[in-house]
This record gives C-alpha cells, structure tokens and sequence, in this order.
C-alpha cells in the first residue's frame, strides 16, 4: 500500500506549475459557469481573460489537480472584484438628520428594502428613523410603506394628498428636523422600465434632499438587465451603492459581478426574503461560492493548501529540534504570527494568557514590530538567511539602512534568533517524551 501510495505523491508532485493548456482549459469551464449564473458576456470574458494571465504559471499545491487549483484562483479573484468597501454594512449617517434615498425600478424591493433598513438602524444603532414614501403613482404604495412602519415601529410620515414628491421629500426633511430623527428614508418611486421621467423625478428629489446614501435597490435574479439599469441610474443620479435584493431565491447571483464589473459600485447589502429581518451585509465570499457554483472545489483546494502548511511547519519544527533553526525559519514564523493577529492576537485566544498578551502589548512589541522584522530579514542575501553568523558590521549597516531601521534592532532579531536556537536544541536534546512530561507538570 505504501508503495502505491508513495506513487501517487510523485505523480501529483511533478504536477510544478499551470501550463497555459491548463488554465485554459479549466477556464473555458468557468466561463460557462459564470454565464449560467447569469453574469453578462463582456464581463465574463474580461474576468475571464485577466485571470488567465493571473493563473498561468502559478505552482499547484499538492494533492490537487491543476483545474481544482485554477478553480481556487478564480474564486480568490471574484472576491477581489465583488470586494468594495471594507465595512458595506456601515451607512453615512452623521450629521442628523442624515437623509438616505432608495432608488430603483418598480418591484425591485425598494420599498421592503426601507422598512428592512429602517429596523435595521432603529435596533442595531439604536436611531430614530422617519420613513417617507414619494410614490404618488400608487396610493398603495404608499399605504404598503406604512403598514410595514406600525409592523416595525418605525415612523412613516402621514400622507398628504395631491403632493408631488419633491414636496414630500421637503416635508419629510422638516419634520425629520423637528421631530428630531437621527435619519430619514426616501422611498422613491419606480417604473417598469427606466424612463427619463422617472430619472428626472429621482434627479429633484435628490437635489432637494442632498442625500448621504442613494442606494439602488437591483433585482438579483435579473442578470444582464441589472447591469444596464445601474449605470443608467448612476449616470443620471449618482448612487452610493447597491442593494441586491431576491437573493433568497435559486439565481446565483451573477448580477453581483457584473455590476461591480461595470459600475463600480460596492454592494452593500443583501435580501434575503419578504421579512423584515430578511437582509444581510454584503459578503463578498459568500457570493463569489455562489457564482461559481464549485464551492466543493474551493474548500478541496484550501484544504490542501492547509495540509502543505501544517507540513512545512512540521519539517521545520524538526529541523529546529536539530539545531537548524535559520532566518528563514524565524521569518516564517514571524508572519505566521502575523496572521493569526500578532502576539497579543495570538495570546489572546490562549487560555489564562490575556496578562502576558497586555505585558507585550506595554513592551511595544506589536504587528509593526513583526512586519519590521520581516524587512530586515528579507534584506539579507540568501546565504547570510542560512547562516547569520557571517553577518559584518558593513553589512549590518546596509541592511539595516535598506529596511528603514537602524543596527540594533538588527542586534535584538539575531539576538532573538540566537535564544530560540539555543531553547529549541535544548528542547530536542530532552526528546518528545521529556517534554511532554515537563509540560504536563
Ligand atoms: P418596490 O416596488 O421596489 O417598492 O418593491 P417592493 O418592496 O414592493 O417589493 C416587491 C415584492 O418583492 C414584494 O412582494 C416583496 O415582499 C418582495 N421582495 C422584496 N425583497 C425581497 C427579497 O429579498 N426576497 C424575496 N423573496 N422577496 C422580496
Ligand atoms: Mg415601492
């Protein structure tokens, strides 16, 4: 078995790095994932082009094939694309009260999108919130918006017929003044398809209330169209940022990327049903699984990925048990450290080491520190890593210099390095056994 199995490595092993034929290959399927999942031809070719460039000639881990790896690397690039702002979920509402207009075409969810919204601010940021909705065109809707304010215990404000909806929006602001809101929401009007009517509409109500948030409010399910109403409505309107809405239901969600794509606009938010509790802060992996549809794939390969890093770390902690502990090694762990959240990160999560985490954090010994760390060892040459002992003064000088630092922290790291190599020879001389019982003590 062993011998069978010893085979298989050597085979997967020799697999080095992506050829072109097989990024492109793996790639031709990705397109029509992407197609199916509804993103628009000229955005799948784009992204489609841009990552093969990106893929070929990148290694591929062990144990997976190189489609599964170009499968990962597409998934890591959507993210890229789909990933705007780094808080979505955080609106523009200083200065009370901070006006936030919802703009979209009819029955895209603009007016459940408010509500949610309005909930939203009112339970989580602890705002008072006035809604307000401008649709004359149906007196429904305007009723619908209401309904869902004594559902939510938001205000709405009382209508008043035979308004335009510049009037309401003026209205609505002065009462927001008065009653002292925090925010008001202006739930526009929408039509089937866009017109320069509407577009005008949403253009005076904007000028009037001067909003911190115009959020476009996007079917999810419709794909190519979503992207063509978008641009119009930022063209026209300007809009912070898009909600995609109907995301409960089985499209994957291909107009995320065309959109982000075309417009530039960062989603912002999710609906996920008819509910008022039914929206969600846009993440970005989440939809990427879901446009790609291989998400079996992505978590194979990651997998993987994990697998080699506990390896190369199990390699080195032998090496270092032999007293071969080298800057190299020093450098992977110094980054390692990094990314688990640097020191006091690290104790943090130990149990019964939160005062050690705070005695690091006094000493100044932080993420800067690590990440100047880094610097200083990546300024050495290769043969100087392996063997810091030969390290002159000159040099010290110059990579010192060349890392923005001066001679004595390069002192304290070799320092640093010195003492780890030492207890670490000890610990190997002790053998596993010992140290397990000195541990267990
Ligand atoms: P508006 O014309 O843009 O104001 O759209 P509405 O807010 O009136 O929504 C139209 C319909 O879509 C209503 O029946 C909503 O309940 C429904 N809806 C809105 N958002 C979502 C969502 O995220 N998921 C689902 N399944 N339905 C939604
Ligand atoms: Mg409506």
């Amino acid at each position: 078995l062993s011998e069978r199995l010893s085979g298989v490595f050597d085979r997967l092993t020799k697999q080095g790095a992506l050829s072109d034929e097989d990024v492109k290959t793996a790639l031709r399927e990705v397109r029509v994932a992407l197609l199916e999942a509804d993103v628009s031809l000229p955005v799948a070719r784009d992204f489609v082009a841009k990552v093969q460039e990106q893929a070929t000639g990148q290694a591929v881990t062990k144990s997976v094939t190189p489609g599964q790896q170009v499968v990962k690397i597409v998934h890591d690039a959507l993210i890229d694309v789909l990933k705007g702002d780094s808080d979505p979920g955080k609106l523009k509402i200083d200065n009370p009260p901070a006006p936030i207009l919802m703009v979209g075409l009819q029955g895209s969810g603009k007016t459940t999108t408010t509500a949610k919204l309005a909930k939203r601010l009112k339970e989580r940021d602890g705002k008072r919130v006035l809604m307000a909705s401008l649709d004359t065109n149906r007196p429904a809707a305007m009723e619908q918006l209401a309904i869902l304010g004594n559902q939510i215990g938001v205000d709405t404000l009382p209508i008043v017929k035979g308004e335009d909806p510049v009037q309401i929006a003026k209205r609505a602001k002065t009462q927001a003044s008065l009653g002292g809101y925090d925010v008001y929401m202006l739930d526009t009007a929408g039509r089937l398809h866009i017109d320069a009517e509407l577009i005008a509409q949403a253009a005076a109500v904007r000028d009037v209330a001067n909003p911190r948030e115009t959020l476009l409010v996007v079917d999810g399910l419709t794909g190519q169209d979503a992207v063509n109403v978008a641009t119009e409505f930022d063209d026209k309107i300007g809009v912070t940022g898009v909600v995609l809405t109907r995301m409960d239901g089985d499209g994957r969600g291909g107009a995320a990327l065309s959109m982000r794509a075309v417009t530039g606009k960062p989603i912002r938010f999710v609906g996920l049903g008819e509910k008022m509790d039914a929206i969600e802060t846009f993440e970005p992996d989440r939809i990427a699984g879901r446009i790609l549809g291989m998400g079996d794939i992505v978590a194979l390969v990651e997998k993987a990925q994990e697998t080699i890093e506990a390896e190369q770390a199990e390699r080195m902690m032998k090496r270092m048990m032999k007293g071969q502990f080298n800057m190299n090694d020093l450098r992977m762990q110094l980054e390692q450290m990094l990314q688990m959240g640097g020191m006091q990160g690290m104790m943090g999560m130990m149990p019964g080491m939160g005062k050690m985490a705070k005695q690091v954090e006094e000493a100044g010994f932080d993420d800067k520190i690590l990440k100047q760390q880094i610097a200083l060892i990546q300024s050495m040459t290769k043969r100087e890593r392996a063997n810091p002992q030969i390290l002159q003064a000159s040099r010290k000088k110059r990579i010192a210099a060349g890392s923005g630092m001066e001679v004595s922290d390069l002192n304290k790291l070799l320092k640093m390095h010195r003492q780890m190599g030492d207890m670490m020879k000890k610990m190997g001389r002790m053998g596993k056994g010992k140290m397990l019982r000195q541990a267990m003590k």
